[in-house]
């Protein structure tokens, strides 16, 4: 015989966990599915194991989706002070590091443990390290079978997140199931991702390890934070960022001289003339970058040697710089996946399909995309609220 529950929700991770102690607490039975044998484990490896857990930031038009307005009515009902809130009230110390996100003191367990206290508080009913082999939906129930038992329920709420890192059990679930009942899914992609170089920009392959402040361009899109040379490409804060909006065969511009304004280099001639190029970067750079920027730009010997027309143009240069990546790293390395489950197939005060009664979509499987640095689990909280006031 079926086991009956009120919500069934298939994935315990940051959305499915707070859709689960939501729903419980207002008295719905639920079922919490999960195929990894414990919850939560993304966010247990998240924000460097401390749990980039929220951005007092949060706007909508701080994440990517079809809709950048869908989120909005969700954030505005689920802030980060109410996620704050229930941190505060579990004991758990906080800080923010930079540009308003906020992490742990301690260790990302503890916002696990907190999570799970919660919907023990909801008495919600788990089923973890199981796979569910069929989804199937009649007579306005749905039927979740999971290792050979099935338990129906009139709510099911897809909460089983992206592609990313498929070696910790990421999988297309969301998708497969959301299509089967005729929902749309926006194209996904790896986002947050580091890029990857070609041959022809082997020379910046071989600054791994170099970190620099830039600010990165794609289109109208900049952000200014962190650049990290590695082995394959290019990668740090700000890099990652920017990939979530790049297109392929499409180039990015770094400005590697974000405080230096058009003369500076002008500047420099006239203040040390003796100085060389090279030695010039590198009062502002890595002197490694100094030296491979140097080179590409062909300007070699001291600065008292070149005309001022030249070093406005490398300035230029330096503030524009292209850099054509031939792809990223992919979902192996993605923090996220973009694109998802459509939010017009949606309603965004519940987060329910409009055409399938009952069938919900949260967190990372939706198409929102969030900027690094706490955005990501902010939308999982929210929509996973959202959902679970709803069932
Ligand atoms: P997930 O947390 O991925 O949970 C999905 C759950 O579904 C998992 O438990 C999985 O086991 C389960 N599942 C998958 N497929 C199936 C299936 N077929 N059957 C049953 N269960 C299934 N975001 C931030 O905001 N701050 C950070 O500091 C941060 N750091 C990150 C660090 C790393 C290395 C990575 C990879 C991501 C990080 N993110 C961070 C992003 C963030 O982890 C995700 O956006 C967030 O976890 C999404 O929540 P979710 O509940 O939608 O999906």
């Amino acid at each position: 015989s079926a086991a009956h529950y009120d919500a069934i929700i298939l994935g315990a991770g940051a959305a499915g966990l707070m859709a689960a102690l939501t729903a419980g607490q207002r008295g719905r039975r639920v079922l919490l599915v999960d195929h990894a044998d414990e919850p939560g484990k993304k966010i247990l490896i998240s924000g460097g194991g401390r749990c980039n857990f929220t951005n007092i930031h949060t706007a909508a038009d701080r994440y990517i989706s079809e809709n950048p307005h869908f989120a909005r009515s969700a954030f505005a009902r689920y802030t980060p002070a109410d996620f704050i809130g229930m941190v505060n009230r579990h004991g758990i110390a906080w800080h923010e590091k930079t540009l308003g996100q906020l992490f742990c003191d301690g260790s990302a367990r503890q916002i696990v443990d907190m999570l799970m206290a919660e919907c023990r508080d909801g008495g919600v009913t788990y089923a973890f390290g199981q796979s569910v082999s069929t989804v199937d939906h009649a007579d306005g129930l749905y039927r979740v079978t999971i290792d050979g038992r099935d338990h129906h329920g009139p709510a099911l709420i897809l909460a089983t997140g992206g592609l990313s890192i498929p070696k910790m059990g990421a999988t297309g679930f969301a998708f497969e199931i959301a299509r089967k009942f005729g929902l749309q899914v926006v194209q996904t992609r790896p986002a947050l991702v580091p890029f990857t170089l070609g041959e022809d920009e082997a020379l910046f392959r071989s600054l791994s390890g170099v970190s620099t402040d830039v600010v990165t361009h794609w289109g109208k899109t900049a952000f200014r934070e962190a650049a990290l040379f590695t082995h394959k490409g290019l990668s740090g804060p700000a890099m990652l960022q920017i990939s979530s909006y790049w297109q392929h065969r499409t180039p990015i511009a770094v400005n590697f001289m974000p405080e230096e304004g058009a003369d500076w280099l002008v500047e420099e001639k006239r203040n040390r003339p003796r100085a060389a190029f090279r030695s010039a970067l590198a009062r502002r750079l890595p002197e490694r970058l100094a030296e491979a920027l140097g080179s590409r730009l062909g300007l070699e010997g001291e600065l008292s040697g070149m005309k001022d027309a030249d070093l406005r143009k490398a300035q230029q240069q330096l503030a524009r710089w292209p850099f054509n990546p031939n792809g990223t790293e992919g979902y192996a390395k993605a923090e996220v996946t973009a694109g998802g489950v459509s939010t017009r197939a949606l309603n965004q005060k519940t987060m329910a399909a409009a055409k399938v009664p009952g069938l919900h979509a949260i967190g990372e499987a939706v198409d929102v995309t969030g900027w690094l640095g706490g955005y990501n689990f902010q939308w999982a909280w929210a929509s996973g609220r959202a959902a679970g006031e709803a069932v």
